[in-house]
């Protein structure tokens, strides 16, 4: 493949233009200073850094749960600063997929009604609600657990239903906040390989870590200190390092 072809089939499906996000209060925080990057069609990207360093902020602005204080956000080429709340739900609904540490799962559901629930606001009927989380569930490696609800399942079991809610809908691009944090190190390595393979089939995933090792599995690595962009290093590349930006 030359250049120029790589170059037209990398369609960006996130970008960040100098986002910086400020919490106010008696003393402001400044989460992110002037972060920028793109996430393509395909990626598979690890967002890497210390506690603190502003990668849940960096999820809440890229998920469009949150806004910048400065700078733009374009979710498949839209700037969400010009959406209405309620246009920026609908966006989410359908475009974006959430996997958080907690899981959050509905223990009284049972695992295909947790994954069809990802549906709800997306406007599809029932029976195909179920139809779609069962291929869900089944991509996740959970087919003969459909029926089981979250306190009946281990925690990589959960976190794999998390997951295929998140696919359900199949969006744009799945944003995971730590979502081995509350697994042991042998179910966090085979939540990590489910989504590389789950990447190899076309989905766009971008896993926050604070876990240099399980972040040095995925192809791409976005590291985050204390707001800034630091680096962006792509395995089959040298380290490029992000010149930090004084204002
Ligand atoms: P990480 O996810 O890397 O641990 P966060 O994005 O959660 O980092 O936090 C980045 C910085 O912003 C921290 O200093 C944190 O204390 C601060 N912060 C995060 N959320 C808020 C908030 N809602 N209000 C004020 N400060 C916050
Ligand atoms: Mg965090």
């Amino acid at each position: 493949m030359t250049p120029v072809d790589e170059q037209e089939t990398r369609e960006p499906v996130l970008q960040l233009e100098e986002v910086t996000k400020v919490y106010g209060g008696e003393s402001p925080v400044v989460a992110l200073e002037r972060a920028s990057f793109t996430i393509n069609r395909g990626d598979l990207v690890a967002i890497v850094g210390p506690s603190g360093s502003g990668k849940s902020t960096l999820l809440q602005v890229m998920g469009t749960l949150d806004r910048p204080t400065s700078g733009r956000v374009r979710v498949v080429g839209d700037d969400v600063a010009t959406m209405s709340d309620r246009a920026l739900a609908g966006l989410r609904a359908t475009r974006i997929g959430f996997v958080f540490q907690q899981f959050f799962l509905s223990a009284h559901m049972t695992a295909l009604e947790n994954v069809a629930d990802g549906l709800l606001y997306a406007g599809v009927r029932h029976a195909a609600r179920m139809v779609a989380a069962r291929t869900a569930l089944t991509r996740v490696g959970l087919a003969h657990r459909v029926d089981h609800r979250p306190p009946q399942l281990s925690g990589g079991e959960r976190q794999r239903v998390a997951i295929a809610r998140a696919l359900v809908g199949n969006p744009a691009i799945v944003l995971a906040d730590e979502p081995t944090g509350n697994l042991d190190s042998v179910s966090g390595a085979a939540i990590y390989k489910l989504l590389t393979d789950l990447n190899a089939d076309g989905s766009t995933i971008v896993v926050i870590t604070h876990d240099r090792e399980l972040a040095a599995r995925l192809p791409r690595r976005i590291e985050v200190l204390d707001g800034h962009i630091v680096a962006d290093v792509h395995s089959s590349e040298q380290p490029l390092i992000v010149e930090r930006q004084l204002s």
